[in-house]
């Protein structure tokens, strides 16, 4: 399974980069988590929109829908002028997905997610599992056919049920909102200390801190959560790719 980082900044893309968007790709399967401000731009450097499989979308907060409605209408074009030949699936997580601004159910298939219901995508099985944050939102352990797993966050604070979808990951994908100078002063999001933590706590044998904030040294995130984890901890970048 390969991970391929699209977007990695919180709440507004840095310039000519995206917010939340990552690309995974197993066998000729290929998902995209999240669809942030910015994403459907890169994504086509790595991933051409005919072959896209299926989006899965952690919340609604604009940093990881804002191109969802764009991608839409890719799928639309693509498919009338014959260079797309099925519809895109997109599963989401949020309180009523009939009240989202999709237009063209016949091109896009909106499937809610439900925790605790295992979803397929070609040869990889998705689990999902409540977070802690302002609008309902979704963490993601994904599943290859060989056994090889990757949790992705969405948007959390700390929480056991992170803990738990995270337990012996191969790679731990998860946001880093904020500083550990921050802690207490934000709820619904995590320090890179917390990250640490549960990066420890669950056991994951790599941990990969994102969705960044717009200021301070980030690598300081890395000696925060070094604290806590004494496994590889790298910083996501765009275009970044980390075989699992
Ligand atoms: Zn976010
Ligand atoms: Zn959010």
């Amino acid at each position: 399974m390969e991970v391929t980082v699209i977007g990695c900044w919180g709440a507004y893309p840095k310039q000519n980069e995206a917010t939340s968007g990552y690309l995974v790709e197993h066998g000729g399967t290929k998902i995209l988590l999240d669809c942030g401000s910015g994403v459907l731009s890169h994504l086509q450097n790595h991933c051409s929109l005919e072959e896209l499989d299926a989006v899965v979308i952690t919340h609604i907060h604009a940093d990881h829908i804002a191109d969802l409605y764009s991608l839409e209408f890719a799928i639309l074009i693509l498919t009338q002028i014959g260079k797309r030949t099925s519809p895109l699936d997109v599963y989401l997580y949020c309180e009523n997905p009939d009240k989202l601004a999709f237009c063209f159910p016949d091109y896009v298939y909106v499937h809610p997610i439900v925790i605790g219901e295992t979803v397929s995508i070609g040869t990889v099985k998705l689990d999902f599992s409540e977070n802690v944050h302002d609008v309902p939102c979704c963490a993601v352990r994904l599943t290859s056919e060989e056994g090889r797993t990757l949790v992705y966050s969405g948007d959390t604070g700390y929480c056991q049920s992170i803990i738990d979808i995270a337990n012996s990951a191969d790679v731990l994908l998860i946001e880093s909102s904020f500083y550990n100078w921050q802690k207490g002063k934000m709820e619904g999001h995590l320090t890179s200390g917390e990250a640490g933590e549960i990066a420890a706590s669950a056991g994951a044998g790599q941990l990969v801190l994102t969705h960044f904030p717009h200021y301070g040294e980030l690598e300081e995130m890395i000696k925060e959560a070094s604290r806590h984890y004494d496994g590889p901890i790298t910083l996501a970048s765009c275009d970044m790719k980390i075989t699992i």
